[in-house]
């Protein structure tokens, strides 16, 4: 028996075939250009196995509908990648396969990987972010994805100001939301400077750490997670994981118990297979549940 995966990021497609413990047997990756080019390589992929593949996970870039009584329920919705938009994606597959396909975005595929073999192995609720290019967070409990009429969207936070912060936000929604403020496009608009060549020693990590810390603090606060893991570029960046745990201790100031902090806010333990091991668990999920 074999599970799909398809993790779809906005430069690329990461498809995937594993097994019932999630070992990854076969991967591949595509660019992300069009549907017909980009969607024609990803069944060119899973065609060759055939029979013996029984179910696939999407994560996908979003905005996604998740919402299984909408009429658009597994399409892509108003993505900035105007090809993209409204493109039905879960329809797209299954009238391929035939088969069980199961639907989530990047960051909660990524999440669910993590809760399943990584950080938040034999953990009761996972919280998981990535802070890159934008900002994105899910949450898993009890291996499961947390969502709604949509799935949250934790990366627009509202955050207090750092008082040295001048800096107006570039989300075009909200303007000085968490990821208007700390993205990776922030930053480099900010500084005039990519993050990867701001000097780790730069004063502005102390400005970031405090956006970043912020956001744990409310996950804290709204789900008292057993774990937050943090991945995406910014958190490379040396020394940012302990000044964003410096940050966090401050602010929650010991308002409720958490476990100790270099457990409790960590890096994420499976980097690339994140998600693809998420996918893999939802499509288990579909055959043996
Ligand atoms: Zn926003």
């Amino acid at each position: 028996m074999l599970f799909g995966a398809i993790e779809a990021g906005g430069t690329k497609f990461v498809c995937a075939i594993g097994d019932q413990e999630f070992n990854v047997i076969e991967k591949i990756s595509i660019p992300t250009t069009t549907p017909s080019e980009t969607v024609r390589d990803v069944f060119t992929f899973f065609d060759r196995f055939g029979e013996e593949l029984k179910s696939i996970g999407i994560g996908s870039f979003g905005p996604i509908d998740v919402d299984q009584q909408s009429k658009t329920y597994g399409y892509i919705t108003n993505t900035p990648k105007l090809a993209w938009q409204y493109f039905d994606f879960v329809g797209s597959v299954k009238k391929r396969y035939n088969i069980p396909v199961a639907w989530t975005t990047d960051v909660n595929a990524s999440a669910l990987g993590e809760a399943q073999l990584g950080v938040g192995k034999n953990k009761k609720t996972v919280a998981y972010f990535t802070i890159g290019t934008g900002i994105g967070g899910g949450v898993i409990q009890d291996k499961v994805i947390i969502e709604g009429i949509t799935h949250p969207e934790m990366g627009h936070l509202l955050v207090r100001r750092h008082p040295d912060d001048k800096y107006e936000g570039n989300c075009p929604f909200h303007k000085d939301c968490l990821e208007g403020m700390a993205c990776g496009p922030a930053i480099e608009q900010r500084l005039g400077l990519k993050g990867q060549e701001v000097a780790s020693n730069d004063p502005f990590w102390e400005i970031e750490a405090y956006y970043i810390a912020q956001m744990i603090y409310n996950v804290t606060i709204n789900f008292a997670p057993s774990v937050v893991a943090l991945g995406g570029g910014v958190m490379k960046k040396d020394g940012m994981l302990k000044k964003v745990r410096n940050t966090f201790s401050k602010l929650l100031n010991d308002y409720r118990p958490i476990p100790d902090i270099e457990e409790y806010i960590v890096l994420p333990k499976l980097n690339d297979n994140a998600a693809i091991i998420g996918c893999f668990s939802l499509a288990e999920e579909l055959i043996t549940k």
